[in-house]
């Protein structure tokens, strides 16, 4: 007899291979390449659920660019090295599982592993299993030792790839620190295995509340009424939900898209918070557009619809996290949100805001 629970049966049901795929959809010469050149390199991943969403026979489907690799992905911009993500968060990496970045707050990941493999992913390649109990012991003595630590983000990775009990290890580990104020949880998971929200895993995070939940959708057709029922479970459970998600080319750069994924989310006590412009990594340049555009397309958004609908724009300059506040050719205006000058409105010149990675 099979013990398993659901999820844990839909996880292990992905899609991994070329052969699997193909008995699926009918792949384009350059897919059937990149599948077979990224093998190694980053490997597809597929749920089931989401490939029944995507259309099979459609190459320029944007649910099909999200998990089905073109050869777009194999360029690299001239300079540019397999895998500088990783190094550049290795500065702020203190040890296995933390990313300190910024003053206050911090990324906690217990696992880089996930249900299925977004090509967009700035941690792609490094879907390594998860921390073990003696790096988790490290990791939570370093967040109890420091005191200004009021925020900590759950991440990965993917944290609902975890079962129940691991994940109320670390949520309670977290909860315990007297000094932690916020505990965030970010998940494209049930996006792609919608039974992972069961009422056992809503009701042991509404335990730990007030406890955020920070859902990274793309586009309106990934919410499925299954997956809508389990989101409204966890809002009549009191469970904070917050979206955050990246602008991407040929996926959802375009107002009218993004307004009915804001509009439905809402609707279901998900709030826009986040729309991510211009981080990306090696291999996920084709999904960039300019900075000119995803403020235009913000600004359509102001016009449109309830102003809760419309998320901050948020990218990278100076090596950390701004709001984009405007936008010309040479220079854009942006908020810096974290050191050394937090709070600032200035105009930078557009140059510097480049692909960077964050989370
Ligand atoms: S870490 Fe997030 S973006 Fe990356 S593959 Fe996993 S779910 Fe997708």
């Amino acid at each position: 007899m099979d013990h398993r629970d659901e999820w844990q049966r839909d996880y292990e049901r992905a899609v991994t291979t070329k052969s699997e795929l193909e008995r699926v959809i009918e792949l384009s010469t350059g897919e059937k390449e990149a599948v077979e050149s990224l093998k190694t390199e980053y490997p597809i991943k597929i749920s089931r659920h989401y490939l029944n969403l995507l259309d099979p026979n459609d190459p320029d489907d944007p649910l099909r660019k999200v998990v089905i690799p073109t050869l777009d992905e194999l360029v690299r911009r001239p300079g540019q090295h397999g895998d500088d993500v990783h190094a550049d968060e290795a500065r702020f990496q203190p040890c296995p599982g933390i990313i300190h970045r910024y003053p206050g707050k911090l990324l906690l990941m217990p696992t880089l592993g996930c249900p299925s493999h977004c090509r967009f992913c700035f941690r792609k390649g490094h879907k390594v299993q998860h921390l073990s109990q003696n790096e988790a012991d490290v990791a939570l003595d370093y967040i109890k030792a420091d005191e200004s630590i009021r925020d900590v983000i759950i991440t990965g990775g993917e944290p609902l790839f975890l079962s129940d009990e691991e994940l109320e290890f670390w949520v309670s580990s977290v909860r315990a620190i007297e000094h932690v104020q916020i505990v965030r949880i970010t998940s494209r998971a049930p996006i792609y295995v919608p039974s992972r929200i069961t009422q056992s895993l809503v009701d042991m995070l509404a335990e730990h509340r007030p406890i955020y939940i920070i859902f990274s959708f793309l586009h309106a057709r990934e919410l499925t009424p299954e997956l809508e029922k389990g989101i409204r479970m966890m809002g009549d459970a009191g469970i904070v939900m917050l979206q955050q998600g990246g602008i991407l080319k040929g996926i959802n750069d375009d107002p009218e898209i993004l307004r009915e994924l804001y509009e439905r989310l809402a609707a279901l006590q998900v709030l826009p918070y986040y729309a991510i412009w211009g981080i990306s990594s090696p291999g996920t340049e084709h999904f960039m557009i300019d900075g000119q555009r995803a403020n235009e397309i913000v600004a359509a958004l102001e016009n449109k619809t309830s102003g809760f609908c419309v998320p901050h724009l948020i990218t990278i300059a100076r090596g950390d996290k701004v709001r984009m506040m405007g936008w010309s050719p040479d220079k854009a205006t942006v908020h810096l949100k974290n050191r050394p000058h937090a709070g600032v409105s200035t105009p930078i010149n557009t140059n510097i805001l480049q692909s960077a990675p964050h989370k």
